[in-house]
């Protein structure tokens, strides 16, 4: 087991006119497991590969432990690696698969086949060993997968997207699966996903990045209840959190006549200038003369809850609101509601930087 860090660790495709990856520092501590998540296109994967050595660092240092990985081979970096296809052979048995790296690496056969049981009862994968990949699930040859990477014992493992090609069923049991192994396996952990709900329920830590730089590197809580800008508050949370310009006057946040304290401990800037976030569950409903009326437009009943989606007028501004409400109550399609904001659960933002600025 080990620590991974980055120091500044910075990819710079060939011809590109800006790094992919500027400059990345991150410490990852041992048997962590860390979920990078962002929008396509940010840089996970190029940071993923960088870690695997299948990508050069253009400047900048890795470290797995006390070892600088930098300009090592991937094959001597002690990792192993789990992609979103899942590549197995398909004339090989599952246990010849699972065995493959072990076999290149020259390792005796009697060791081998301790090494693939071992992991085949782990992943209940015991009696397909036998199979060929064509005749397995697309669960199971996920886990033939994992597998193959179990068997060699490494330091650390990197997963980049392993869920994307399962139904959204299978996606949702591996993934609760593959969180608990790693959790058995004790073995630092880095997983790359664009999705956030997969990081919010696997991640020890998950690092939030966009356009190439590390956003925010926190637990799954403090990014909902404490996210550090702009784009974690809108990234992170599922419907999004609701962001809405306004205006701070002596110490008070007017919204369409709806008058929000300011958070304790908040730095406003001098302009007064704000974004207010309040996620849909931190509305409540209200009487008539009270709250911002919003005029709803879209009702989805989930049973145990439901979403209502609606606009309100902000200053002459036509924003889209999204209110959380109980199962069962929600208004209709058409009606106007009224609502009130919690204020122990409101966010603010600086309207020109993005940072937040409550405590
Ligand atoms: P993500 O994994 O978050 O979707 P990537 O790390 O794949 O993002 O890509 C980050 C940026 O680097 C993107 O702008 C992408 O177009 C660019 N990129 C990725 N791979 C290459 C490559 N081999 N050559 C040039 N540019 C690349």
């Amino acid at each position: 087991m080990a620590t991974v860090r980055f120091e500044k660790a910075q990819r710079w495709y060939p011809g590109a006119d800006s790094p992919a990856v500027p400059g990345i520092d991150l410490e990852i501590k041992d048997g962590e497991f860390v979920v990078l998540v962002g929008p396509s296109g940010c840089g996970k994967s190029t940071t993923l590969r960088m870690l695997a050595g299948l990508e050069e660092v253009t400047d900048g240092r890795i470290f797995i432990g006390d070892r600088d990985i930098t300009d090592m081979q991937p094959k001597d970096r002690d990792i192993a690696m789990v992609f979103q296809s899942y590549a197995l052979y398909p004339h090989m048995s599952v246990a010849d698969n699972m065995a493959f790296a072990l076999k290149m690496a020259k390792m005796s056969k009697e060791e081998r086949e301790v090494r693939v049981k071992e992991a085949a009862e782990i992943l209940g994968l015991t009696p397909y060993l036998e199979r060929k990949p064509k005749a397995l699930s697309g669960g199971q040859r996920q886990r033939v997968a994992m597998g193959r990477a179990i068997v060699r014992k490494p330091q650390v493992f990197l997963m980049d997207e392993p869920l994307s090609n399962l139904d959204a069923k299978m996606r949702v049991q591996t993934r609760t699966d593959i969180a608990r192994l790693q959790r058995e396996l004790g073995v630092t952990t880095v997983y790359v996903t664009h999705d956030q709900v997969e990081a919010m329920t696997m991640g020890d830590r998950v690092a939030v990045m966009d356009a190439g730089r590390l956003q925010q590197v926190d637990t799954p809580l403090n990014l909902y209840d404490r996210p550090a800008n702009l784009f974690v508050a809108g990234f992170i949370g599922s419907p999004q959190m609701n962001l809405l310009p306004g205006r701070v006057i002596d110490g008070c946040i007017d919204l369409g006549g709806l008058q929000v304290p300011v958070p304790a401990g908040s730095a406003v800037p001098s302009d007064g200038r704000v974004v207010v976030g309040i996620r849909p569950e931190a509305w409540r409903l209200v009487g008539e003369g009270e709250g911002l009326p919003i005029s709803v437009t879209v009702v989805e009943e989930l049973g145990a809850d439901g979403f209502v989606y609606g606009t309100s007028d902000l200053a002459g501004e036509e924003v889209n609101l999204t209110v959380r409400v109980p199962g069962r109550h929600a208004p209709a399609k058409g009606e106007v509601v009224r609502v009130a904001a919690d204020p122990e659960q409101v966010h603010i933002f600086d309207a020109a930087s993005g940072e937040r600025l409550s405590s």
